[in-house]
């Protein structure tokens, strides 16, 4: 850590904010230069990390040379960590392709829905039982009864499923059904239900917030670290901007800076950063081409009558389409696609 001090700092002022450093078992090397003094502190630096070293006298920045989040950290793994998904695994040269419904509202629709995309390629499907609604009179989700339908697809396909858990009252439940559990962006920093997914082995999904840096995604990834499931991967869904030619703003340069930060995989969401359906390609083309470990795109038989995100979904035809036209974006950046 350095600490840089004020222009005129004192002798008596440097000396305490030394003595301060030092109690915490650190040692100090004072570094005069022509404009300022800078003091490196050499040592477990972790100590100093709740301690507010910005208010001592004298102090005017402090630098960590550590990342706060360690267990996520490319210190940590320099290889990047592969998660299974059923047959699949997310972070090695496949692009994993995760596709589905956004909500699970019958049995014929999801099975329908998962023949298709498991036809062109996709390698789970998604679907949301209990879904997180801006508005409380908007449908809520089929809750158990769409686990089970979830389930009873999976049974008859092969696909692995991913779902969302909203409460740390359901982690159990939606745990017993699903292969990978979703955690999503209004949920990102629900610290309690980060632990507890963190407890159960299950893989996760973990959704960007949508006012998150890219350090909160991976201090949240470090909570559900901690707990001892290695098993994340993150997901880049579009943040709230001041834009509004979007549902979210894609922040497309946080998949290259994530790749960078921690050996997790990144997939891209562009059906939530664009919120149109004529929106998904481009944005997963360039999602492929930035390095995306795995594209999230949702999917309906009929999105004019579905009961959540309509107009984002792609109908089967433009699936097909879509996963006919990455190929040449899979192909330049190195990776592979699903048959
Ligand atoms: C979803 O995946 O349908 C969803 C609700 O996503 P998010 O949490 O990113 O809004
Ligand atoms: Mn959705």
């Amino acid at each position: 850590m350095i600490i840089v001090t004020k222009h005129g700092v004192t002798q008596e002022e440097l000396d305490h904010i030394r003595e301060r450093v030092e109690s915490f078992g650190l040692r100090t090397h004072v570094v005069v230069g022509e404009h300022r003094t800078v003091i490196a502190c050499v040592g477990d630096e972790e100590r100093l990390q709740n301690i507010p070293l910005r208010s001592i006298p004298g102090v005017e920045a402090v630098q960590p040379v550590m990342r706060p989040y360690k267990l996520a950290s490319r210190d940590f793994s320099a290889e990047p960590s592969r998660i299974p998904l059923g047959s699949a695994e997310i972070g090695g040269s496949e692009l994993v392709v995760i596709a589905g419904p956004c909500s699970v509202e019958g049995k014929d629709m999801l099975e329908s829905t998962a023949k298709e995309i498991r036809a062109h390629g996709a390698r789970a499907l998604r679907g949301g039982a209990f879904k997180p609604r801006s508005s409380p009179y908007s449908f809520q989700g089929l809750g158990e009864e769409g686990l089970k339908i979830l389930a009873e697809v999976r049974a008859e396909t092969g696909l692995p499923i991913v779902t969302e858990v909203m409460d740390t009252r359901q982690v159990e439940l939606v745990a017993s059904y699903a292969d990978m559990l979703q955690i999503g962006a209004r949920n990102m920093q629900n610290f309690n239900l980060l632990l507890e997914v963190g407890r159960i082995r299950r893989p996760v999904l973990l959704k960007r917030g949508m006012s998150a840096t890219v350090e909160d995604l991976l201090l949240a990834a470090e909570y559900v670290m901690s707990q001892g499931n290695p098993n994340v991967v993150l997901c880049e869904r579009g943040i709230r901007t001041f834009g509004k030619a979007t549902r979210n703003t894609f922040d497309l340069a946080a998949i290259p800076v994530l790749k960078k930060e921690t050996h997790l995989p990144v997939v891209a969401d562009p059906s939530h950063a664009g919120g149109k359906r004529d929106l998904v390609a481009p944005l997963a083309y360039a999602a492929v081409a930035a390095g995306a470990d795995g594209l999230m795109i949702e999917v309906h038989p009929k999105p004019e009558t579905a009961t959540s995100d309509g107009d984002q979904s792609l109908t089967f035809s433009g699936f097909a389409d879509l996963m006919e036209s990455l190929k040449p974006f899979v192909t330049a950046a190195g990776r592979t696609m699903g048959a």
